[in-house]
């Protein structure tokens, strides 16, 4: 693995002003993506994992603010040549915030047909992106539009590149947003959920295009999802999200054979396994995320937790413990190893 990581998110908080008050989706996350490496972001919904992928590129603008963080890019520092630089403290036009959108960094949306312009043809938005990143012609971007559709699999691209998003089924246009995602190569892509509304075909058929650029492009991808399957055959590393922060990080393997967070475990036992699980019941989490305007006191997964510690998880907040390489946030594990100073709420 490159020792130093392409992107560093570093005690991150995102929240949205309601009228009942501030809602802190985002509640000082960290994280780390590696170059060529695949990170899984994992949670139910509500848990934030789409607010810190959009705080990234800070898309949240005018909707969310990010009260307080680091997102460090050393893309353009990797060999130790370029610079590297907070995302989040760059002015609103800064040339390298417009580089990363599009160009460096990639993102495709969990859903296309509400990403995608619908009064643009498929071909109108590549060319744009094309000549924004890259600085093609129209002609040779046109060239280009149609290679980047036949490689995302489009059936006749020579024609499909003229049609309105509209006239392209769910796939087809997660396909053509794919394609604008990677038309700059970037050096990460950020992937929110891109088969969730897609049949389990054309999901396997995402997967297989995502992996195979990733192995062409040597590309980091970031990959949110709630699907422990896809997590299994994506991922490299994974972070296990609940109510707006990181409470278990671990290699792939690690965490499959060996969850420790109560939460992990969980939503591992919850998953059907063939031949196992025929005949009985599949154990459920008890409850749902709870609203972050009304966060439980302590561990926030207390109300929910199998392995809850009356009067220590229902009132003080857990550490994040370190174990070798992995981390977890929970205070079962607090005499095992190294403490991560300041990581309690
Ligand atoms: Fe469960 Fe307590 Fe660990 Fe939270 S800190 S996950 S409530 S055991």
């Amino acid at each position: 693995m490159d020792q130093r990581p392409l992107l560093e998110i570093s005690g991150l908080h995102t929240g949205f002003d309601t009228f009942d008050g501030k809602v802190r989706a985002v509640d000082g996350v960290d994280l780390e993506v590696h170059a060529g490496r695949t990170l899984c972001v994992v949670g139910e919904s509500g848990c934030g994992k789409s607010v810190t992928a959009r705080s990234i590129l800070r898309l949240l603008e005018g909707t969310g603010t990010v009260d307080a963080g680091t997102v460090t890019w050393n893309g353009d520092n990797i060999a130790g040549t370029g610079e590297s630089f907070d995302v989040l403290s760059l002015e609103a036009g800064d040339k390298r915030l417009q580089k990363l959108r599009g160009g460096d960094v990639g993102m495709i949306f969990q859903e296309p047909a509400a990403s995608l312009l619908p009064l643009r043809t498929i071909g109108a938005q590549l060319i744009e992106t094309l000549r924004i990143h890259t600085g093609l012609d129209k002609k040779a971007a046109r060239a280009r539009a149609i290679e980047l559709l036949d490689s995302v699999g489009i059936p006749d691209p020579h024609r499909r590149v003229d049609a309105y998003p509209f006239q392209l089924s769910g796939g087809m246009c997660q396909r053509a947003m794919i394609a604008i995602a990677l038309c700059a190569n970037p050096t990460l892509l950020i992937a929110d959920e891109p088969t969730t509304a897609l049949d389990v075909t054309t999901q396997a058929r995402i997967l297989d295009l995502i992996r195979s650029l990733q192995a062409e492009h040597h590309m980091a991808v970031m990959f949110i999802t709630h699907d422990l399957g896809v997590v299994a055959e994506l991922a490299d590393e994974v972070a296990v999200m609940y109510l707006g922060r990181v409470v278990e990080r671990a290699s792939v393997e690690e965490l499959f054979a060996d969850p420790k967070h109560p939460y992990t475990k969980a939503l591992l036992a919850s998953v059907p396994v063939l031949g196992r699980d025929r005949g009985r019941d599949l154990p459920t989490i008890p409850g749902t995320v709870p609203n972050p305007l009304h966060r439980p006191r302590g561990c926030s997964f207390h109300p929910r937790c199998a392995e809850a510690i009356a009067g220590t998880c229902d009132v003080d907040a857990p550490p994040e413990v370190r174990l070798g390489s992995r981390t977890v946030e929970c205070v079962l594990y607090e005499s095992f190893e190294d403490t991560v100073e300041g990581a309690s709420a």
